[in-house]
């Protein structure tokens, strides 16, 4: 049992998130989620939002707590006296890059390992990207995200859809 970091964007969470969360919990001692400040990506959502997004859904999971961090993620699991680095993996797709990842984070930081859970498949073809393109078209994405994202979703998109 080990201090784990689960990293990412969480641009914004989704049910495939939880699901990977609700199970490194389980074998972990703690987990920390890590949302990634300095991201290439250009998020929908503030840091900010997706740290209180992703605490309201984890808030009945005693050994789950949420940060953001900037820079290298082995620097910000050192510092956490982490050992244990927490990935999804969902299709093949997702591999290639994982792996890399995976082999250099243990190059720069060998005492620390990437645990890799495989999606399950009712969420395998979940990704925050498709729930925004949803959610932006007026989608129903309860069957994707809690009650609380769905809100800011539609919160974010209401000046496109003002009567949704
Ligand atoms: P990143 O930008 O780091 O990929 P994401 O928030 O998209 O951030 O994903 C964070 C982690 O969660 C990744 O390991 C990703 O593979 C995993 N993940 C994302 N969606 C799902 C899902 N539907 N099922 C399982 N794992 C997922």
């Amino acid at each position: 049992m080990a201090i784990a970091v689960y990293p990412g964007s969480f641009d914004p969470v989704t049910k495939g998130h939880l699901d990977i969360i609700k199970r490194a919990a389980r074998v972990n001692e703690k987990l920390i989620v890590a949302v990634l400040i300095n991201s290439a990506k250009r998020p929908l959502f503030s840091v900010e939002e997706r740290v209180a997004m992703l605490e309201e859904c984890c808030k009945d999971i005693p050994n789950v707590t949420v940060a953001s961090f900037d820079g290298l993620t082995v620097a910000f699991a050192k510092k956490n006296h982490a050992t244990v680095m927490v990935r999804g993996l969902r299709a093949v797709s997702d591999f290639e890059n994982e792996l890399q990842l995976a082999q250099t984070n243990h190059a720069l930081m060998p005492g620390i390992d990437t645990m890799f859970f495989a999606t399950s498949i009712k969420w395998s073809y979940l990704s925050s990207t498709i729930v925004k393109e949803s959610a932006r078209y007026g989608s129903d994405v309860s069957k994707f995200v809690t009650p609380n994202v769905e809100k800011a979703l539609h919160a974010k998109f209401r000046e496109n859809y003002p009567k949704g």
